[in-house]
């Protein structure tokens, strides 16, 4: 098959410039691996696990599945119970990981430990001025999250079709495309508009490896482009969630002027994992998004990840190269 060497792959050391991003109660031992297993990037989500002992046990488990590179998600959010980071952190850098994914905010504070135990660190972020802060303090690569992603956008709205080649724009370092990306198109896109990459989420909930109900597979797959839903907008911590009876109520009750405390029992995230683990895709707030128009099927992720990389291939040297016709120049 072919391959696409990018600054990405060279930089991570990974054969495909394919990301399996950071997915809270998705990104466990078995999807990270066969993603790096098939030669992208697979991350395993810290705060998945109950516990940073939890967390060391799930990299161990995946070490037995790949011997290839994959990484951890650190996210830091708004949450009801903040979790324990600083030991989370030690665990990653105890445990020899060598990839860390950081969202949600300022990556600044867990940095140093990383820096000095040698872990590449690939900030995602949702503006070019976050991505232009985050390569100021140091972050190796960028992953910058479009408009159409699932989980938090951030608050300006920009769609990747803009974000992408704006971050082109201005940044130095390797960065790769996320939001909206579940196929080689895509990819081709992504490069096309000065990305190094893609990173995906909601393509690789929706393959054998995921750890979430089939129901909830066949959900995406039944769903079009229009079937999310934005919650948390008055409260400035913006997510895009499937549309269902509970994220509906949620935008009703916070347009209404509600606060966070009149939804934290519709939002709680250990609701919606119970949408995860049983399959009923009304029990609560799930993360998914706009892609799902375009994703009609689960395959192993390995071989999503090999189908996309050699599709994007033929793209390229296919019909986008025969669009090109050489004319000769009136002298
Ligand atoms: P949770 O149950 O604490 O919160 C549920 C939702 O409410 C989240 O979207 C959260 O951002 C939001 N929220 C919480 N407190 C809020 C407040 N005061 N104001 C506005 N919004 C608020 O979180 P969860 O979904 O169970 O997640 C558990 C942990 O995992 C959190 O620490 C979160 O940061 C993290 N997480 C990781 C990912 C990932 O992809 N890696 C995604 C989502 C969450």
């Amino acid at each position: 098959m072919s391959v696409l060497t990018t600054r990405f792959t060279e930089l991570f050391g990974v054969e495909h410039p394919v990301v399996q991003g950071g997915m809270q109660w998705v990104g466990r031992a078995e999807l990270a691996a066969a993603v790096s297993e098939a030669g992208g990037l697979g991350l395993i989500t810290a705060l998945t696990q109950p516990t940073p002992a939890d967390l060391a046990k799930e990299i161990e488990k995946a070490r037995t599945l790949t011997d290839k590179p994959f990484g951890v998600n650190l996210t830091i959010l708004p949450t009801i119970t903040p979790p324990p980071y600083d030991e989370y952190r030690r665990v990653i850098v105890d445990a020899g990981i060598t990839i860390v994914e950081t969202a949600g905010s300022n990556p600044e504070p867990h940095m140093d430990l990383f820096k000095a135990n040698g872990v590449k660190i690939l900030h995602k972020c949702t503006s070019v001025r976050h991505a232009l802060k985050a390569q100021r303090i140091g972050v190796d690569a960028v992953s910058i999250d479009g408009f159409e992603c699932a989980g938090h956008p951030g608050e300006d709205d920009v769609p990747g079709l803009v974000l992408i080649p704006a971050a082109a724009d201005k940044l130095t370092i390797p960065f790769i495309a996320s939001g909206g990306f579940g196929d080689a198109r895509g990819l081709v896109a992504a490069l096309a508009l000065g990305a190094d990459g893609i990173n995906m989420g909601s393509r690789f909930m929706c393959t054998v490896e995921s750890p979430i109900d089939q129901a909830v597979k066949q959900a995406i797959v039944d769903a079009d482009e229009r079937d999310t839903e934005l919650i948390f907008r008055p409260l400035r911590n913006t997510a895009r969630v499937a549309k269902n009876a509970v994220s509906v109520e949620v935008v009703r009750i916070l347009n209404e002027g509600g606060q966070f405390a009149d939804v934290q029992h519709l939002v709680a995230g250990a609701r919606g994992r119970t949408v995860y683990e049983n399959g009923d895709v009304e029990a609560g707030i799930w993360s998914v998004g706009m892609v799902q128009g375009i994703i009609h099927d689960i395959p192993a992720a390995g071989d999503l990840v090999r189908r996309i990389v050699t599709e994007a291939a033929e793209i390229i040297q296919g019909r986008l190269a025969s669009l090109v016709t050489a004319v000769g120049v009136a002298s």
